[in-house]
């Protein structure tokens, strides 16, 4: 089998090439380091071993020749390795000795390029490494030698005396030798310098200064510097966005809280998914199955949420069973629960509740009266629409198609909160099981809801709404907790 070396960019995932998700995605065991992203674990099969062999802050940090041996052990036991490495793995990254290992075990490797902090960094900075005219070259040197010595191998004069822009690489730590020597060698000492901490991750900082400035700053690990005309640019994007930096909880279940928090991250926020709310069958999932297999007697399907439609079709093994019946959605969310499945809603309310989708079906009335109405939903559920809908004379048949549960708790989730400064409710469970496992001490000081019934029972359990959308979908709640940021 082989040791595949990949590269795994600077600390965006999205960042990974396709050729490293590929690999991944067949890998028995995942070798990586402290500052890889772990979210990129997550492509690796769920059975996968995972081996971190990086050094803990204080702790101990694993030799190179131990993880060369490593590689080679798992690559000659016929394991698909992946040696998962921060931005290229041949750039500062030692995985020019781990190929040489591995080549001289005769263990078969490949490398997977990696995106490297050195371009990308500046590049998420709206700093551009060269630009024409100005800066015709750019040079990345190590700045982990110490200057000062003059034992190092980077020859600073010559850097010097080439122009153009320097990178420097692991060099926060001595910064200040570094940029002093830089002057010696005869750059201006106001030469625009930029040093980018955590680049392309949601905690990106860019600290501007010159090169006799950048020490006062305290530039801190890890960081990339930027030293020349360039690095006065500032074409910023990724710092601009409107939730940069902004961490926030998403308690919705899975798998739409990753969806949920996917938005927020292209939005610039550094989501963390702790789902309060995880759905399992209903207790009778006979009773749905028959249901479904005779949907085609009820005039009406209402469906009040994704997950419903899911379950609900999960059952419908015939399409033509729904024949003529008709399909309400209580927004648009779930109605794109059924536009996947092809079915277009006959009807979705202007208000996305409850009550607003018992009002427009009861101007669905026809000549022969209130029809029957099958609702597939949540175990427990509020009664506004059954109840309304009996009430109005329509023959109502409620379906339990899955049962919402309060998942265990997560064991980081304290230290997650602690950090994070706006959580998101989409739901009244997930207030009401997020507050009971956590506790409302626990709640991050910003609380932002789906809508007006969410809010009202995140008052009722002692919390104040700072966001409330006004549209009441997730897109809505992101577009509010925008606005919010915004003022
Ligand atoms: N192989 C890596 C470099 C490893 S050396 C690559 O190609 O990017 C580690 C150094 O890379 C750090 O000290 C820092 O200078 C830089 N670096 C890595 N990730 C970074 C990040 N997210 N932000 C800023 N600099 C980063």
């Amino acid at each position: 089998m082989t040791v595949y070396l990949v590269g795994a960019g600077p600390g965006d995932p999205s960042l990974l090439t396709l050729r490293g998700a590929e690999v991944l995605a067949g890998a028995d065991v995942v070798v990586y380091d402290r500052l890889s992203v772990t979210s990129l674990l997550d492509l690796a099969p769920a059975d996968a071993e995972h081996i971190s062999v990086g050094k803990q802050p204080g702790g101990p940090r694993t030799s190179q020749w131990d993880i060369n041996a490593l590689l080679v052990a798992r690559g000659q036991a016929g394991q698909q390795v992946v040696r998962l490495k921060g931005g290229d793995p041949f750039v500062f990254a030692r995985g020019g000795e781990e190929a040489a290992a591995l080549a001289a075990a005769g263990v078969a490797f490949e490398v997977v390029p990696g995106i490297t902090s050195a371009v990308a960094v500046p590049a998420y900075a709206g700093i551009p490494v060269t630009m024409r005219y100005s800066s015709t070259s750019f040079t990345v040197v190590t700045g982990h030698e110490d200057p000062a010595k003059g034992e190092g191998s980077v020859n600073w004069e010559a850097v010097a005396a080439l122009g153009g822009t320097v990178v420097v690489l692991m060099g926060a730590a001595r910064c200040r030798t570094i940029c002093d020597r830089l002057i010696a060698a005869g750059l201006a000492s106001d030469t625009p310098v930029a040093a980018v901490q955590w680049g392309t991750r949601p905690n990106q900082r860019t600290l501007r200064a010159t090169l006799a400035t950048l020490a006062d700053l305290d530039p801190q690990p890890p960081a990339t510097i930027v030293i020349g005309e360039v690095a006065a640019a500032d074409l910023a994007w990724f710092e601009n966005r409107p939730l940069f930096g902004r961490r926030m909880v998403v308690t919705r279940a899975q798998p739409q809280a990753a969806a949920m928090a996917a938005d927020l991250r292209r939005r610039g926020a550094e989501a963390i998914e702790l789902p309060a709310i995880a759905f399992q069958p209903p207790e009778d999932p006979d009773r749905l199955a028959r249901t479904a297999a005779d949907v085609g007697r009820y005039d009406w399907v209402v469906f009040t949420s994704p997950t419903g439609v899911a379950r609900f079709f999960e059952h419908l093994h015939d399409a033509r069973s729904l024949g003529g019946v008709r399909v309400a959605a209580i927004g648009p969310g779930t109605a794109a629960a059924l536009a996947e499945r092809n079915v277009i809603a006959d009807l979705v309310p202007e208000q996305y509740v409850a009550e607003s989708l018992l009002e427009t079906l009861s101007n669905e009335v026809g000549p022969d009266g209130p029809g029957r109405v099958l609702i597939p939903r949540a175990e427990t559920a509020r009664d506004v629409l059954p109840d309304g809908l009996a009430a109005a004379g329509w023959d109502v048949d409620v379906v339990p198609a899955y049962r919402t549960v309060a998942p265990s708790p997560d064991p980081d989730a304290a230290a997650l909160l602690a950090e994070a400064e706006v959580i998101t409710f989409t739901s009244s469970s997930t207030v009401i099981n997020f507050t009971d496992t956590y506790g409302t001490d626990a709640v991050p000081e910003v609380v932002a809801t789906i809508g007006p019934v969410t809010s009202a029972t995140a008052r009722s359990h002692g919390l104040e709404v700072a966001v409330e959308a006004t549209d009441h979908t997730v897109n809505g709640l992101i577009a509010a907790l925008e606005d919010f940021f915004a003022r």
